[in-house]
Formats: structure tokens, sequence, C-alpha cells
């Protein structure tokens, strides 16, 4: 048994949660998942960024205190994680004290090495992004890519400095080599281009004014905060116990997968392990990049209007059939969209046309024959090993291919026209590819996976549908 250390991004806790975060976590919990039937010892870190100068910005709007702001909005995205069944070991809030003090030990790691130092500044700075951009980075009206429309700010102070350049060769090699493996090649090359365009040394401090005097002092200085990235990065470490708590720590650290979206690739694929080399730490193994969701074929945004409440779905659809829809409609590698249109349409088509109706199917018949259920052996239980490369749209199509198979199956078979010992005989193996399909469902539709395997056991009973139809 190995151990395996998985996170998820840590999202900005400055609105309530939408869909693209829904996407992730189901994405990291599915692996999670997969990751313990394989009989790895698995933690799930996720946690709450909330030292950037948008939840500030975000607080003020609304009236309330900063960290209350933070409190109440960092449940919210406790509670849709929940409510999609998805496993944390541990949700690590940015505004814990444990973090600043893990925080401020990553820095003082890196400052012994000599990588820290002050320096005047001028640049460009999008808070949406919380980074400093350069010209060519922006659009061609001086807007940031992923925040058309938001201002870019002129920033001039003095700050601390990292010294990134240093780290150039070796990140790149690291990379190349794929010891910090890149999933898919796509983004892998993204992180090489921009570290063959020369790495530059970046601010990982502001003054307080601009800090608002929010988030994790720079030790030694009490007129700085740090750079949020600094800070946010290092939650995957503070939440197991980096600077606090040594024997946690060294028990998971490093971690064997950041699941991310990608439009942060640039902090996990060269910023983190930049900022972990300097302090001799030991590195992330791979990063897996997701794309994002388009909502009705546009970009999910609050000016559209069209930011969709994860929490709303899960109370109309179930948890399950949104788990269900992004890890088979959205593909893991190109950007996918959704519509509650198609949601609907899915829902009826696969879940309660397709597999409910499969599954109760066959438990009426085993009913009507007064069926038993067999004993199920360790053969017919399956752990799906394509998960690796997290090919989740994949494995879902052919379970679903499998489902419609057996369909096709009974309706050759008629076992109705049979003989009560040949529809024993029939059922019997009805029951085996249903347990079969359930214990390959584990990971993607936890719920619906255990509510069949409780279906399938001792005398069997026709119950309400899996999916009732919308
Ligand atoms: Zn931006």
């Amino acid at each position: 048994m190995s151990k395996y250390l998985i996170t998820s991004a840590i999202p900005y806790v400055n609105a309530k949660p939408h869909i693209g975060w829904a996407l992730e976590i189901i994405q990291a919990d599915t692996i999670a998942r997969y990751q313990r039937l394989i009989g790895n010892e698995v933690f799930y870190l996720c946690g709450s960024d909330e030292n950037s100068l948008k939840n500030v910005q975000a607080a003020e709007q609304s009236g309330e205190t900063i960290k209350k702001f933070i409190d109440e909005n960092a449940k919210i995205f406790e509670e849709v994680a929940r409510e999609l069944s998805i496993v944390f070991d541990v949700f690590q809030k940015g505004s814990n004290p444990n973090h600043y003090l893990s925080s401020q030990k990553l820095w003082q790691l890196c400052q012994e090495n000599g990588d820290i130092y002050k320096k005047s500044y001028t640049g460009l700075y999008c808070v949406g992004c919380e980074l400093f951009y350069e010209k060519e980075e922006l659009d061609k009206n001086g807007e940031c890519l992923e925040h058309p429309g938001k201002i870019i700010e002129e920033i001039s102070e003095e700050n601390y400095f990292f010294a990134l350049s240093k780290y150039q060769d070796k990140i790149l090699n690291l990379i190349e080599s794929e010891k910090l493996k890149i999933i898919p090649d796509e983004r892998k090359n993204e992180a090489l281009s921009f570290i063959k365009q020369g790495l530059k040394d970046i601010s990982i401090s502001r003054s307080n004014a601009r800090a608002k005097n929010w988030g994790v002092t720079v030790p030694g200085d009490e007129t700085q905060k740090m750079y949020v990235w600094f800070d946010a990065l290092n939650i995957y470490q503070s939440g197991i116990g980096f600077g606090f708590n040594h024997e946690l720590y060294k028990k998971w650290w490093p971690a064997d997968l950041h699941a991310i979206g990608k439009g942060i690739l640039r902090f996990h694929a060269i910023y983190w392990p930049a900022f972990l080399l300097s302090a001799k730490l030991s590195l992330p193994k791979k990063l897996f990049v997701h794309e994002y969701i388009t909502i009705n074929g546009q970009k999910m945004s609050k000016s559209l209007g069209n930011i969709i409440n994860p929490l709303d779905l899960i109370k109309k659809y179930g948890s399950d059939s949104i788990r269900y829809y992004f890890l088979r409609y959205i593909s893991p590698f190109s950007d996918g969209d959704f519509s509650e249109e198609k949601l609907k349409e899915t829902y009826n088509a696969d879940l309660a046309n397709g597999l409910g109706n499969l599954v109760s199917r066959v438990a009426k018949l085993c009913e009507n024959n007064n069926l038993i259920a067999p004993v199920i052996s360790s053969n017919d239980i399956i752990i799906e090993k394509d998960l690796d490369e997290f090919h989740f749209n994949a494995v879902l199509e052919d379970i679903w291919q499998d489902i419609k198979k057996i369909d096709i199956q009974i309706n050759i078979d008629k076992p109705w026209k049979l003989s009560q010992e040949d529809v024993l005989i029939k059922l019997q193996k009805y029951i085996k590819d249903i347990i079969h399909i359930a214990s390959r469902l584990r990971p993607f539709l936890p719920e619906t996976a255990e509510k069949i395997q409780e279906q399938f056991q001792n005398k069997i009973k026709a119950t309400i549908p899996l999916f009732p139809r919308l």
C-alpha cells in the first residue's frame, strides 16, 4: 500500500462557488476514490484561498468584515463539496493561524537560501489573477486574457522579490524529464514554452496599505504582507502540517497529484516548484490540468449573468447525476459545454432510461421469481485500470456500452417466456453483470453504486427507481 496525496486547486472565496469548481472537485474525488480502490492510502486536501485582495474587495462591497465574509463563503464551498459526495480529508482555510505560521516558515527557508531580496518595482497588476503581467501578455486593449473588462492597475512599490530566474534550467529539466509530469502534453508544452521565453524574478509581497492590512505578514517586516500566491500554494503543505506537525507532513508530502484548471498552470508548473526547490523541499509528482466549462457555448461570467449555482442543480437532479454529466460529457482535456437542458436530456436518456431502467427491470424479474441473490465473488468486482490518465469520459462510455449490451441480451433471451429453471440461470447472469457495472461505477457515482449493490443482496426486490424520470 502506498500513500497518495491528491489536492484540488484552492479557490478564492470572494464569491459563491460555480460549477467550474464542482467539475474540478468531482474529477479529483473520482481519482481519490479510484486510488483508494486500488489499495492506496489516500489523503485528499482542499482549502480556501482567503488572503487575496479579491476577497478583501468583495468583503468591502458586501459591507461585512473580511473574516465574516470569507468564513461564510468558505462554508458554502464546503457544503457544495459535501452535497456532491466529495470526501476531503482536510479543508485548510487560508486564514487559519497554523497556515500563517506554515507560510512564514516557507518564506524563511527561501530567504535562508538567498532567494528573497527587496527592490523597487513598477508593474501591471491584474487583481482577478493576482498577478503582474508584462505588457505583451495582455490583449490589444491592454486587458487580461482571463479577465477581459477588468482594470489592470499600474503599481509602483518597494517589494520583496523571489529569484525565480535562478531556477529556470532546473524547472525546465524537471518538466522535460517528467519528474514533474504534466498531463496533458498540450499543457506541458505551454509550460515549457513559457519557461523558454526566460523567467524573470517575481514580486512576492505588497505593502500593508495595498493589502489593506490583510494576509500573512512577511517574517521580520511588519510593513509587508505576502503575495497571495506564495501563501495560497502553501495551503497544499500547511493542510498536512508543514511547519507545525512534522510527523503528518513527513507522512504525506510530496503531493502525488495536483488537479488544477488551465488558467493557473503557471503558478503550479513554475512558481510552486521554484519555491519548493528554494526551500529544499520535495516536489509534487504530477499535475492534471483540466479545461473550462462554457455555459450554452459562452464563457461563464458574472457580467453575462450565466453563473450557475451548483447547489440548485444538486437539489433538482441529485449529486450523482451532476457527477455523471461532468465526468462523461465534459472532456477532461478540452473545454466542455454545459446547459441545464443537456443535463436533463442526459439524465433521462442515460440515467433514467439506461442504467435506472436496466436495474429496475432485472430487480422486477428477480422479485417475480422470488430470487435470492447469488454469492458475489471477487471476480465480479471490477476496479477500473484506465483512470491513471484521467480519461473519465472514455471509461463511462464503455460502461454505458455494457449497459446497452445487457439490455439487448435480455430482449433476446426473453426470460419471461422461459421455464422457471432457465429463468433462474439467466437472472443469475444478469445480476452478476449488474454487480460488475456497479463496481465499475464506484469512483464515479458512489451513491448509485452503493444503492445497486445493496439492492442485489439477499432477497431481491424492485424498489423505487434509481433515477425517476423527469
Ligand atoms: Zn486576470
